[in-house]
């Protein structure tokens, strides 16, 4: 398709190939172009109609016989890249300019239709007509496998290099837009005549809703005015919708010109897509945030996360009075056991315990950490000592139930306190030890409420 000398309509019986140069007229020339051009349409944005003199191909699809110049555009521009997912309607905000045509224009889109995965890469030539507002649009798909080749190339090429979303530059002298260069939906310069003032309102609804304070503070002109000084260049991160509507991460960055004159207020700013190293690093945060408040044998929270949480029991008490309770719960005769079977089963039967505990916590919405060796502490909240007590006495016997590997039965002494107004960390720290230390000596397997 579109190549002209693989052209083969008939004059008559004369295949057009076969006629001499000389004798070729105009008339020969519109064949050629009717039968090897895939579309022909003939816009007027001013009444925003179209009509199609030629539709074939793709553009059987595509294109009806006449319809609304606009939906025309929307077709063509939102569906570029390798998505035939819909652009997000707020979008089209840098799409508004795209039927106001200076002189001839071509270029190339990329054309998914709906319910197809095959990407169409089609050569676009606007005409205007002479003193008139409409266009005549050439469309035609180029299927040349090169031609695909070639794209996709510079396709990864731009993603290579350029992974900025979109860039403009901004006047706050003259509350002007101006230039944005949308890298997602094209390589053009796309030129939107917003006033900088109206575009920043427009677009805040594309971040996150908590994000959208935050942008309309550090894009307020004032703000912007106060705090770079010319040549000074300044981002920061956060999450917008993409095209298709999804939320990534983002960089927004803000450089003012580099100049002397003290009320030329000329910016650049750009969006740089950044999601993908973002997710990593808020992955490895997250696993460094879980190990740094982990007990590596047992994997429930260590001594430093479970005292925190510990303090925090005492401040939401002092806060609003909220019954809280704490218990702290140690192996009895551990020490035999590694002594029996030594240390590497001294280790698992910790772990068996911990399980135990964190299993009950968890359905009892209680906190649960390793205090140091065989010790362990629940903070126990919304719990007064009552309820702490029964919480107790069905943890002591699910451990005394449990049939621990290589060991069999094994038992736990408890202690257990509410937390009192005035309690201070010591406070209540030293009544579990002490209760603890009463259940231990009055028998083990015991709990005692102080
Ligand atoms: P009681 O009933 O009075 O609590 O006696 P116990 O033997 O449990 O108490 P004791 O404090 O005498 O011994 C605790 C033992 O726990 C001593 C120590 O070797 C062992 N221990 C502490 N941490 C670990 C650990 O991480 N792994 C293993 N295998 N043993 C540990
Ligand atoms: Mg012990
Ligand atoms: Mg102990």
């Amino acid at each position: 398709m579109g190549k002209l000398c693989a052209c083969a309509r008939s004059r008559g019986n004369v295949f057009m190939s076969d006629i001499d140069l000389k004798d070729f007229s105009v008339n020969d020339a519109s064949g050629v172009f009717y039968d090897n051009v895939d579309s022909v349409i003939v816009v007027d944005p001013s009444i925003d109609q179209y009509k199609t003199i030629v539709r074939k191909g793709l553009f059987e699809k595509l294109v009806e016989d006449t319809g609304s110049y606009h939906d025309l555009i929307m077709k063509l521009w939102f569906h570029f890249g390798e998505t035939n997912e819909e652009v997000v309607e707020d979008y089209q905000v840098f799409a508004e300019s795209t039927g106001d045509f200076k002189g001839k224009y071509s270029r190339r889109l990329k054309i998914v239709l709906d319910g197809e995965d095959k990407m169409h890469l089609v050569q676009l030539t606007v005409y205007p007509f002479e003193g008139d507002s409409k266009y005549l649009f050439i469309l035609d798909e180029l299927d040349g496998k090169e031609s695909m080749e070639e794209s996709l190339t510079t396709n990864k090429i731009n993603t290579i290099q350029n992974s900025y979303l979109f860039s403009m530059y901004i006047d706050l002298a003259q509350d002007t837009t101006s230039s944005i260069n949308i890298t997602e939906m094209s390589e053009d310069t796309v030129n939107v005549q917003l006033k900088y003032s109206e575009w920043r309102m427009m677009i805040v609804n594309m971040f996150l809703p908590e994000d959208q304070d935050q942008f309309l503070r550090r894009t307020d002109p004032e703000y912007l005015k106060k705090n770079f000084t010319p040549g000074r260049t300044s981002s920061y991160d956060c999450m917008m919708r993409n095209m298709e509507g999804k939320f990534i991460w983002v960089k927004l960055i803000f450089s003012r010109a580099q100049t002397y004159n003290e009320d030329d207020y000329r910016f650049v700013f750009m969006v740089q897509d950044i999601h993908d190293n973002s997710m990593e690093i808020l992955s490895a945060l997250k696993k460094y945030e879980e190990m740094a408040i982990t007990d590596p044998l047992t994997g429930v929270f260590n001594h430093g996360e479970i005292e925190t949480q510990f303090h925090n029991a005492l401040a939401v008490k002092h806060k609003n009075g909220d019954p809280v309770s704490v218990m702290m719960l140690d192996l009895d005769h551990f020490k035999k056991i590694n002594d029996n079977y030594g240390h590497s089963v001294g280790d698992t039967t910790l772990k068996t315990f911990a399980s135990i505990l964190k299993d009950f916590a968890i359905s009892e919405k209680a906190l649960v950490g390793r205090w140091g060796g065989e010790e362990f502490v629940i903070v126990c909240q919304s719990k007064g000592a009552d309820n702490a007590n029964v919480m107790a006495r069905r943890l002591k016997q699910r451990v005394e139930d449990h049939e621990f590997p290589t060991i069999g039965h094994i038992t736990c002494s408890i202690g257990v306190t509410e937390i009192k107004e005035e309690d201070t960390f010591d406070d209540a720290f030293n009544r579990i030890d002490k209760a603890m230390y009463e259940s231990k000596h009055n028998g083990r397997n015991m709990i005692t409420v102080l």
